[in-house]
């Protein structure tokens, strides 16, 4: 089945590769994300949750995003903090705060991230290590666990952090034209294809704690080829926290594909990739149990959907393309059909 990602909009007839102005883009090294969580802090006055005369004690609703939940976790752990000091070192309440915080943010590391989160996410990260060590310093009396606790959750948070970076960073959340007038038809980006962990809830494999997997992971040897699920520029290529090594592509129209912990990098940002094209090997880098492409799909809003669903699954022979081991296999000769 073929399924056709947001046609229509710009397109550019050129045969020479479009460059950077053409696409309407900003350059690479531009990122987005103090925007971002400028447009954050914003929602979360209109939410209220950041009114210091409200407590953050309401419950989160089921739908918000893990930004909110993050946030609210973190108001509320300052309030039990403020009467846990009032109350002195041995008091209960400063257990009670940190494993109430850590199960709240936890929850919100489950939810789907959007792109103005990113703020959150950062919040947590310096809240948690700041105020361990304070209590620390303090000699507060603290679980005997809490330390790992948090390094659990932090890593969660390093998760979030770098699933956000990719999707926003860098350039711009802005919609691009396509890049060249074909439709958008996502090929598989590994052969063959084989879906080893799916999109969505999942337990986290170094945690046994329940996270959101905002891509696919998709079966690899070491040093087997990745290619372009479509013709696309690359907007960016290197570390990326937990995902290593990473190759983001903007394929116009604001979505993009993701390609993480890889061994190697074929391509540079700002270079023109074809579909098909070799664009860098499937690794073990960053935050994986063995050798798997992760690889996730980003809409204009950056949200993440399911690859599964937007992926043209190939009528092609996949075993000549195995035994052409490394060799880009030739785009499909009728897109459309
Ligand atoms: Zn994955």
């Amino acid at each position: 089945m073929t399924l056709l990602l947001s046609v229509g909009g710009g397109s550019c007839a050129t045969t020479r590769p479009p460059t950077w102005d053409d696409l309407g883009l900003a350059t690479p090294a531009t990122p987005a994300t103090s925007a971002a969580i400028a447009q954050h802090d914003r929602r979360a006055v209109e939410d209220g949750a950041s009114s210091s005369t409200q407590r953050a004690s309401t419950p989160p609703t089921a739908t918000a995003s893990a930004g909110v939940v993050i946030d609210r976790a973190l108001l509320e752990f300052h309030a039990v903090r403020a009467r846990a000091r009032r109350q002195g070192r041995t008091s209960p309440l400063w257990g009670e705060a940190w494993l109430d915080a850590l199960a709240r943010i936890d929850d919100g590391l489950t939810r789907a991230p959007v792109a103005h989160d990113l703020g959150a996410f950062v919040r947590a990260r310096v809240t948690l290590e700041v105020e361990l060590q304070q209590d620390r310093e303090r000699k507060v009396v603290l679980p005997g666990s809490l330390a790992q606790l948090v390094v659990r959750t932090l890593l969660g948070v390093d998760d979030g952090v770098a699933a956000l970076r990719a999707a926003n960073a860098p350039g711009t959340l802005a919609p691009s034209p396509r890049p060249t007038d074909d439709e958008l038809i996502l090929h598989a980006p590994v052969a063959p294809l084989l879906v080893t962990s799916p999109f969505g809830r999942r337990l986290d494999p170094f945690t046994g704690a329940p996270r959101f997997h905002a891509g696919v992971d998709l079966d690899g040897a070491h040093g087997a080829a990745v290619y372009a699920a479509a013709s696309a520029i690359v907007v960016y290529a290197g570390p990326q926290g937990g995902y290593g090594r990473t190759i983001v592509l903007d394929h116009g129209d604001g979505v993009r594909t993701h390609y993480a912990h890889l061994s190697a990098i074929h391509t540079s940002v700002g270079a023109f990739v074809a579909e098909g094209e070799v664009i860098g090997a499937v690794g073990s880098t960053g935050r994986s149990t063995g050798p798997h492409l992760h690889f996730a799909v980003t809409d204009e809003l950056g949200a993440f959907l399911d690859p599964v669903a937007v992926l043209d699954i190939p009528f092609r022979d996949i075993a000549s393309q195995v035994a052409r081991k490394g060799e880009a296999p030739k785009p499909n000769p009728d897109p459309g059909g």
